[in-house]
């Protein structure tokens, strides 16, 4: 199929001022700020229900001085936010779109709080790894879903349309290189042409598209995927026909801790409060503490795939405030013994090894002091029975490469030109965690959906040709 058609001679049925592809966090931020800047965004979704990754998610959106986070005396602000995603991503991000993501984060929580009726608020008994200050926000399940259907209402209220069951296919373009519409295959299999003065892509990365996977991501080829597989990369293509610019494509968020076989996310917070993860040996076998998404490597690199996140019920306590967490509990995932060797012959691993280092790793939460990876627990997070422990693999979440944008999220072109009415956003366009998944803060991928999504919307309504 031809990613681009010239669109003289094509007979369009509909115009519309913008339009919109993908209806996740990042098409619907767009069209919120864009109806409210004064365009008509028409959204168009492959799916029946507009979900994405997006309802896969945790719902959490890190942002720097937002009310929520001063209500609770957290210190915390922009620079300080740009300073620790540079950080994790080993300043190999655009410095003009982490400004961006770190200066908006803030007034898009805002926003969505006060214009949007979402009821945010921050998480202050558990920080994620990277994070400077206590600054992940969340809806009261802390899932993605409760946080695409509260947009997805927001939207309905503002009379935005979303039109679903609509697969893009094929962009139309001018004669100069401009995107003009867009060729959509409908769910009866008809297809329709609509043009448009702008054009936002919101369709995600590549993480549902297994031979790209293969190509850009080999370490996590035959990794489960537990995105959305509607995904598929149609951004990138595009963007590479129109002279477009991909970068990072072998970036991406991988996630360590998916319990096994149920694929439920285990919330990381069963780590960053004291809890360690061994392999089937009963050893552990790296510094967990580092982020999640490096670790699904490590995971998959010990034997069977899989490994026990071990914690106790203070940490369960904490993990409890996930939907996730509890739906995790109830479908049996969670094994509980009072004491480490019970735990030890009920998951199967050499209990010597096991008790070995568990009392390691309690003594170093005594001392301070390091272990062989170099993790360093905090003081007073002993593990204390009963015991729990889940059986988990690692996962690719989502892909972080992409289109390269302007802070404005006009797609760039390889000679550095912008192409002026085509903009990306969220996973469309390249993430702010440099080229690995060890450069993946936590929230980078819903923090470029949101925040970005806003900025498109709003660049697109302002000045459609400019
Ligand atoms: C299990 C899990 C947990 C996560 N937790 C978090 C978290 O807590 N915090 C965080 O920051 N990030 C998290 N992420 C990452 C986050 O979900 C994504 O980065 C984010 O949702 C991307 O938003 P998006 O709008 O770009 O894409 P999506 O939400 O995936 O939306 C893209 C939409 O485009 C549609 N589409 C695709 N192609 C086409 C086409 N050709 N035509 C029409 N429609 C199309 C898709 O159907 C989809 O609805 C998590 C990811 C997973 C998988």
């Amino acid at each position: 199929m031809s990613r681009i058609k010239p669109v003289s001679g094509v007979t369009l049925d509909a115009q519309v001022p913008l339009l919109i592809i993908g209806a996740g966090a990042a098409g619907l931020c767009a069209a919120l700020a864009a109806k409210e800047a004064g365009a008509e965004p028409l959204v168009i979704e492959r799916d029946a229900v507009p979900a994405g990754s997006t309802s896969l998610s945790a719902g959490l959106i890190p942002a720097a001085g937002t009310r929520f986070q001063r209500a609770r005396g957290i210190a915390d602000s922009p620079q300080l936010f740009a300073a620790d995603i540079q950080r994790k991503a080993k300043n190999d991000a655009d410095a003009a779109v982490v400004d961006a993501v770190a200066q908006g984060a803030g007034p898009l929580i805002e926003w969505l709080a006060d214009r949007h009726g979402l009821p945010f608020d921050v998480i202050d008994n558990f920080n994620y790894p990277g994070h400077s200050a206590l600054r992940m926000h969340g809806l009261p399940t802390r899932t993605g879903l409760e946080l695409i259907n509260r947009l997805r209402s927001a939207a309905e209220s503002s009379g935005i349309s979303i039109v679903s069951g609509r697969l893009a296919e094929t962009l139309l373009i001018e004669p100069h290189g401009q995107v003009c519409g867009v060729e959509i295959l409908r769910g009866d299999g008809a297809r329709e042409r609509i043009g448009c003065e702008a054009l936002i892509l919101a369709c995600n990365g590549y993480g549902g598209n297994p031979d790209l996977v293969r190509r850009h991501i080999p370490e996590m080829a035959s990794a489960l995927y537990f995105g959305h597989p509607g995904n598929r990369g149609d951004a990138i293509q595009w963007g590479e026909a129109l002279g477009a610019q991909p970068a990072h494509l072998g970036a991406y968020q991988g996630h360590g801790s998916v319990a096994t076989p149920h694929n439920i996310l285990i919330t990381w917070a069963v780590i960053m409060q004291g809890g360690v993860q061994v392999n089937i040996e009963g050893r552990r076998f790296c510094d967990e503490s580092l982020g999640y998404s490096e670790q699904a490597a490590e995971v998959l690199r010990q034997p069977g795939g899989v490994v026990w996140s071990i914690f106790d019920a203070r940490i369960a306590a904490v993990a409890r405030q996930f939907e996730d967490f509890r739906n995790a509990e109830q479908t049996g995932a969670i094994v509980t013994r009072q004491t480490v060797q019970a735990l030890a012959d009920a998951i199967h691993v050499p209990p010597e090894a096991f008790a070995a280092e568990l009392t390691e790793t309690e003594a170093l939460k005594t001392s301070a002091g390091r272990d062989r990876y170099g993790r360093q627990f905090a003081a007073g997070q002993h593990l204390a029975p009963p015991f729990h422990a889940v059986k988990v693999t690692g996962a690719l979440f989502h892909t972080q490469g992409g289109l390269l944008i302007d802070a404005a999220c006009r797609v760039k072109r390889t000679d550095d030109t912008v192409i002026p009415n085509l903009f990306a956003a969220g996973g469309a366009a390249v993430g702010v965690s440099g080229s690995t998944a060890a450069g993946y803060l936590s929230g980078n991928g819903l923090l470029t959906a949101t925040v970005l999504g806003r900025l498109a919307g709003q660049a697109a309504a302002r000045g459609r040709t400019t």
